[in-house]
């Protein structure tokens, strides 16, 4: 069960981008398209605004033709770059979210089912379609739901008298290297930060965190619309926005066979899906920054720059179990708390989301991402 043969070759990390569209603010102010990509390739290329025209019908098409690229413009490769609008450039696909979970999502749950640890992460600066890649708008739902829904629908396809299945679903998010819970019956005030520990079995986990049982998708629905409205309230509580936490959404799935004439189990598989909405990756403004947004900026970094660094080690020894000694989880609390999703035999996929018009922080998603390949 444990065999990494279905992974030999294709790697355990997967680092895709993904481009919004413009906003209607962004579209008002005349904002340049930066970027232009290869489907077939993976790369993405990213323009600086003043070696760029609008092009010449003054419409919005997501990306340079190719003889428009600017000689000096950066090119970036990945397992894929994605466009979000369906003006499509000569070699550009149009990914939707259902696209999207067609990509990814379905094949993380594939791996789910047999047994295997998997994580998606979604990294870029606040606005750039964290939240619309994992959770998304109530008519274009995004992988979280998608997950949930196609994990119910297999697992009643799937059930019989001697394979059984149990769902249990977690949500907490990480504020200044401190995790609160985020599936509370009644909140706290102020909210109390849970603790972190470790068991020989569990590997790293999170001190009474609450757990529930789910057992259809509606259930997890209501769970995932708690979850996010006491995320933003404890933001607000703790005088930030949410998008310097991270969020980590955890399913628990366990496979039990039986044999009913015995009446004992004989065998469980147990697997963890984590979808993890990383804090914005937007630099705090060293300027006039003091105190708690000083120290708040200081610990998204030390976790995005960890993960960073996890990850890229992950990526080139996939398979090398030597150099696993060395990879820095302990560094912060994110990655050590996504120690056994990422490591290991798990399956880890990054989306980088980026802004079509936005040059110095997609330039810093794009480097970011890259370094993670
Ligand atoms: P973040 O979570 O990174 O702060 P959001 O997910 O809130 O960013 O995205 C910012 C805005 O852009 C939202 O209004 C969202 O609906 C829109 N958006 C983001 N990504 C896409 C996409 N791929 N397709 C369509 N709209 C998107």
């Amino acid at each position: 069960r444990f065999s990494t043969d279905s992974l030999v070759g294709q790697g355990n990390v997967r680092v895709l981008v993904r481009a919004r569209p413009f906003l209607q603010r962004e579209i008002e102010s005349e904002c340049k398209c930066l970027l232009s990509m290869d489907s077939a390739l993976g790369t993405t290329t990213l323009s600086h605004p003043d070696d760029i025209d609008r092009s010449d019908d003054g419409s919005y098409d997501f990306g340079l033709p190719l003889s428009r690229r600017i000689k000096d413009a950066r090119e970036f490769a990945f397992d894929e770059s994605m466009w979000s609008v369906d003006r499509t450039t000569k070699n550009a696909q149009f990914v939707d979210q259902g696209v999207l979970y067609d990509k990814v999502g379905r094949e993380f749950l594939d791996h789910s089912f047999e047994g295997y640890h998997t994580c998606i992460l979604a990294y870029g600066q606040t606005g750039a379609g964290k939240s619309y890649t994992m959770i998304g708008t109530e008519d274009e739902p995004g992988l979280i739901p998608r997950t949930c829904y196609d994990l119910f629908q297999r697992i009643e396809k799937m059930t019989t008298a001697t394979t059984t299945f149990t769902v249990k679903i977690s949500y907490f998010e990480i504020y200044n290297e401190h995790v609160y819970d985020l599936l509370l019956p009644v909140i706290t005030e102020p909210p109390t930060p849970l603790k972190v520990r470790e068991s020989p079995v569990d590997g790293p986990y999170v001190k009474d965190l609450t757990t529930y049982s789910v057992r259809t998708y509606a259930e997890v629905e209501k769970f995932l619309k708690r979850g996010n409205r006491q995320r933003a309230t404890a933001a607000t509580n703790m005088n930030a926005t949410s998008s310097r936490s991270h969020a980590v959404f955890t399913l628990a799935l366990k496979k039990i066979q039986s044999d009913p004439i015995m009446d004992e189990t004989t065998e469980e598989t147990n697997s963890r899906i984590r979808f993890v909405d990383l804090a914005g990756s937007e630099r705090a403004n060293s300027t006039g920054t003091t105190g708690t947004r000083l120290r708040e900026g200081a610990n998204i970094n030390k976790s995005l720059t960890t993960l960073g660094r996890v990850i890229s080690i992950l990526a080139e020894s996939s398979l090398a179990s030597k150099k696993r000694d060395v990879v820095p989880y302990r560094d912060s609390t994110l990655t050590w708390l996504l120690k056994d999703n990422l490591g290991g035999n798990s399956k880890t996929a990054m989306i980088a989301c980026i802004s079509p018009c936005d040059y110095e922080e997609s330039l810093s998603t794009l480097r970011y991402a890259s370094q993670a390949k």
